[in-house]
């Protein structure tokens, strides 16, 4: 601090900015001698919100010790399902007023999404789809639906060979959503459906059988997060 040129003035209370239509000075109050002093300078920096406007949603989201609401980076969410927040309120580590209207835009599209039920991310297991046809199918048709990631499983092909080359016969039907929707080779089904599970997805399973519910029967518009998993 000493090698720089300001001095810090502490226990000190501002009182008065002083000038005649110009600064031309401040006068503060020492707290601990109550003496009044004036300093001669020409502007003042106000800083202020080092305290978050919290206090409305204290009982119902989790604060963190500063007081500041945590949320969710990626939609805004507050600790409680259906409050959303946005600025300096936020535990964002900068303050500043397009990071303020980042913030409440992302709000705005979760909310948006949320009311017209697209919000929940969706991800496909493939286990044991021999068919690379049936794969590259599923590609681009996961790659319309915004399906967010393919796990494929079991026998189920990759997009590429073992030399590194795009298979053709499932290009020929993904026409490049192989490269557009994420995907990731899984050892064991069961483990990852356990994972998934903890992470709060919904797991639905597409087989044909004496138990299956007809699809246009199945209601999936819930809040929650959802999974779609195929087999054959
Ligand atoms: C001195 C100073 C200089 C700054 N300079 C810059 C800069 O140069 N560039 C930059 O990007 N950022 C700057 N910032 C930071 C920027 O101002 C903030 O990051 C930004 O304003 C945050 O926006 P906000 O909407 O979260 O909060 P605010 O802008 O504080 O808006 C909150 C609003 O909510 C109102 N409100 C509070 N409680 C209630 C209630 N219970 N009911 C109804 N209304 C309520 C308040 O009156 C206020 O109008 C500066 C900040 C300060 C203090």
């Amino acid at each position: 601090m000493r090698s720089l040129r300001f001095k810090v003035y502490f226990n000190a209370e501002t009182k008065e900015i002083v000038g005649d239509g110009i600064m031309t000075g401040i006068k503060y109050q020492d707290v601990t001698t109550k003496e009044i002093k004036e300093l001669a300078v020409g502007g003042a920096f106000v800083e202020i919100g080092t305290v978050p406007n919290s206090e409305l949603v204290k009982d119902l989201v989790q604060l963190n010790r500063s007081g500041e609401m945590v949320v969710d980076a990626k939609t805004q969410r507050a600790s409680l399902e259906g409050i959303w927040a946005a600025g300096d309120v936020c535990d964002s580590l900068y303050k500043q007023n397009n990071i303020a209207v980042g913030d409440a835009i992302k709000a705005a599209l979760d909310i948006y999404f949320i009311s017209i039920g697209l919000n929940n991310p969706m991800v496909a297991i493939l286990h044991n789809i021999r068919s690379l046809y049936n794969v590259g199918s599923i590609f681009r048709t996961a790659d319309a639906a915004g399906i967010e990631k393919i796990y494929l499983c079991g026998i189920t092909p990759e997009p590429i060979d073992k030399f590194g080359r795009l298979r053709p016969q499932l290009t020929k039907v993904s026409l490049g959503a192989e490269s557009s929707v994420q995907w990731e080779r899984v050892a064991s089904t069961t483990r990852l459906i356990d994972r998934l599970k903890k992470d709060k997805y919904k797991i639905i399973a597409i087989e044909q059988s004496e138990r299956s519910i007809h699809y246009s029967k199945v209601k999936t518009n819930s809040l929650g997060q959802r999974q779609r998993c195929s087999g054959q």
